[in-house]
C-alpha cells in the first residue's frame, strides 16, 4: 500500500469550454493525496460533473493539467493515455450494471481494460479474472452473491458491485459522481463507508460528489465547493460551517 500523504491526483488550472460557448469550468486546481477521500459540493449545473470526466477524460479538457501518480493525463493521447486512464475509475449515480449477467461477470469487466484483444472485445473474460474478481467482491461484502444475476440487487447491493467492478481496474484514483443520490440513507452509509476505507486501506485517492453537507462532514477528510466553474472554498471536512454550504446551495435569502 502507498503510503498516506503523496499526491496522487493533481489538478492544475483546469477549464472547459464547451461548443456552445459555456465555461463550465474556470481553472480549477485540486489535488488529493493518498489515502484521502475529498468531498465536492455545489449546486446544480455548477460543473461538478464536468471536472470529474474532464479528470477520467471522458471528455477533453480546454485548458490546464491532471497528473494521476505523476501521468499527465491532459497531455496523453492514444494507447498511452487508455493505459494511464486505467488508473481513474469512475462510479455513477447508477450502477450500469449488465442485469442478465452474474454479479461475478460484472465485476469482471472492470478487467478488461488490461487484456485488449478480440476475446475481450467480444465480452469474453479471462479467466485468471475470475478469482480476483471473487477478491474484489470481498472487499464490498458481497462475495456470497457472486453467481446471482444482477438484475435481482438491491440499489445498495448493485452500487456495491460497481465499486466493486471498478477495483477490478486496479485504480489508484476513484472518482464518484453522485454515488449515492438514488440510495436510502441506510445503503448511502454503506456506500460511504466502503468509498471511505478504500481510501484509509488501500491508499487510494477518492473524489466523490455529493449533496448532503453532513455525509460530507462525516465522511470526508476535506471539503470543496464549486460554483459556477470556480472552486469556493477546500477546508478541513470538520471546518465546513452551515453557512459557507448554505452560500454554496444559493439559500440566502436575498
Ligand atoms: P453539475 O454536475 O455540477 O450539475 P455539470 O458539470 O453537469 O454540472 O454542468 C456544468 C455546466 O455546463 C452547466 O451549465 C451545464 O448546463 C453545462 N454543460 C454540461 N454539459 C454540457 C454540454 N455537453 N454542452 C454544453 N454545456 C454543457
Ligand atoms: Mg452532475
Amino acid at each position: 500500500m502507498a503510503g498516506p500523504g503523496h499526491t496522487l491526483l493533481d489538478i492544475r488550472n483546469l477549464s472547459m469550454r464547451y461548443a456552445n460557448g459555456k465555461m463550465a469550468l474556470n481553472g480549477v486546481d485540486l489535488s488529493v493525496a493518498a489515502g484521502e477521500i475529498v468531498i465536492v459540493l455545489g449546486s446544480n449545473g455548477s460543473g461538478k460533473s464536468t471536472m470529474l470526466r474532464c479528470v477520467s477524460r471522458l471528455q477533453d479538457p480546454t485548458g490546464g493539467s491532471i497528473e494521476v501518480a505523476g501521468n499527465d493525463l491532459a497531455r496523453l493521447k492514444g494507447g498511452e493515455l487508455r493505459r494511464a486512464r486505467m488508473a481513474v475509475a469512475m462510479v455513477f449515480q447508477h450502477a450500469n450494471l449488465v442485469r442478465r449477467r452474474s454479479v461475478l461477470a460484472n465485476v469482471c469487466t472492470g478487467a478488461l481494460g488490461h487484456h485488449r484483444n478480440w476475446a475481450t472485445a467480444l465480452g469474453l473474460v479471462p479467466r485468471q479474472e475470475m478469482g480476483k474478481a471473487l477478491d474484489y467482491l470481498e472487499a464490498v461484502g458481497l462475495s456470497h452473491l457472486a453467481g446471482q444475476r444482477a438484475g435481482t440487487l438491491s440499489g445498495g447491493q448493485a452500487q456495491r458491485v460497481a465499486i466493486s467492478r471498478a477495483l477490478a481496474q486496479l485504480p489508484k484514483v476513484i472518482l464518484a459522481d453522485e454515488p449515492v443520490a438514488s440510495l436510502d440513507p441506510q445503503a448511502a452509509e454503506e456506500v460511504m463507508g466502503l468509498l471511505r476505507r478504500l481510501a484509509k486501506d488501500e491508499g487510494m485517492a477518492v473524489l466523490c460528489v455529493l449533496h448532503q453537507p453532513e455525509l460530507a462532514a462525516r465522511y470526508g477528510d476535506r471539503v470543496v465547493g464549486i460554483q459556477a466553474g470556480s472552486l469556493m472554498f477546500d477546508m478541513p471536512a470538520n471546518q465546513v460551517s452551515p453557512e459557507r454550504v448554505a452560500t454554496l446551495y444559493n439559500r440566502i435569502a436575498a
